[in-house]
């Protein structure tokens, strides 16, 4: 499976059926239908540090836009952007990680072994 595959689908890299995720974010053990061992892949902390500048930019630059229209109460902002950042984060997220964990397949990265 292309890595874009897993990204989007949330699919196994090497049979295209299982699926990766076990949770929201988190990665199942093994895969379900291959039995591909998932636990010896680490997208480790690369996909949230870019996240945070991604999904920081877009609801700073949503809530200033929102701010300097129409002038909300404050309550407003607290109800648009904390389910807007907590929803983006985990979408995001669980993109960057099957992204990761697709182009760690496909290209054979693990970590060093004697
Ligand atoms: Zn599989």
């Amino acid at each position: 499976m292309a890595p874009i595959q897993v990204a989007l689908r949330g699919c196994c890299p090497r049979c295209g059926k299982g699926r990766v995720f076990g949770g929201v974010i988190a990665f199942a053990p093994r895969c379900p239908a291959c039995g591909l061992d998932l636990t010896s892949f680490n997208v480790g902390d690369g996909a949230a540090s870019f996240l945070i500048l991604i999904v920081g930019a877009i609801v700073t630059v949503l809530a200033l836009w929102v701010e300097l229209r129409f002038e909300p109460a404050w309550w407003v902002h607290v109800l648009l952007w904390l389910p807007l950042t907590i929803a983006l984060s985990l979408v995001l997220m669980r993109f960057a990680k099957g992204l990761l964990l697709g182009l760690e397949y496909r290209h054979e990265a693990r970590e060093g072994r004697l």
